[in-house]
């Protein structure tokens, strides 16, 4: 079982890898970076509980490439993390994994979801090396592992910034990616 904040079906490799994908983002989050922009997922109650099945499912409904599991931080439900993992790339999906962690801090469960995941973006949010011109990381000490199946030897594209941004049939805006100056202003977040 996960305590999942929100799904969304994302088609954007910059941020999310490539092609269509399911985007997990997990509630919780133990580290507790300076400047972290996702603060509302740090505490662990409340979302919606699910299980291996339930992500399957949306997979083969959608006719997805894979998951990619944001947070809160996924490795703080290892447990349950590991066994959706497992589950869909049984059903040859794939995983990407952002975590703000390194790999010599984990311990057996969370290794083993860091293993099994096909490619890893790992380390804390720094908020004194933060670069909006990177794929997949927030800043510049943050590493990319891309260890298994079809994306080993991947290669990273750096040089530009993604968002995306969604207004509602009520005109609420919500972005998603990197925050330039100019896009935080225009979504009033500076
Ligand atoms: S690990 Fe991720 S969610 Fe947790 S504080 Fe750092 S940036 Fe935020």
């Amino acid at each position: 079982m996960i305590r999942v904040h929100k799904l969304m079906i994302v088609e954007n490799e910059h941020l999310y890898g490539p092609g269509k994908r399911l985007l997990i983002y997990l509630k919780g989050c133990s580290i507790h970076c300076e400047g972290c922009i996702n603060q509302h997922l740090w505490p662990f109650e409340g979302g919606t509980i699910m299980n291996s099945s339930d992500i399957l499912e949306i997979c083969k409904k959608e006719s997805l490439e894979g998951i990619t599991i944001h947070g809160g931080e996924p490795l703080d439900q290892a447990n349950g993390l590991y066994d959706v993992v497992k589950t869909i790339k049984n059903e040859k999906y794939t995983a990407i994994l952002f975590t703000g962690y390194l790999k010599k801090e984990l311990n057996n469960e969370q290794l083993k979801v860091w293993n099994i995941s096909d490619i890893v973006v790992a380390g804390r949010f720094q908020i004194k090396k933060r670069n909006v011109n990177l794929q997949f990381r927030g800043s510049t000490n943050q590493r990319v592992y891309t260890h298994n199946g079809p994306y080993k030897g991947y290669k990273i594209q750096d040089g530009f910034t993604t968002a995306i941004l969604t207004i509602d049939e009520e005109g609420n805006m919500d972005v998603n990616g990197f925050l330039t100056e100019d896009i935080a202003r225009l979504v009033g977040d500076k």
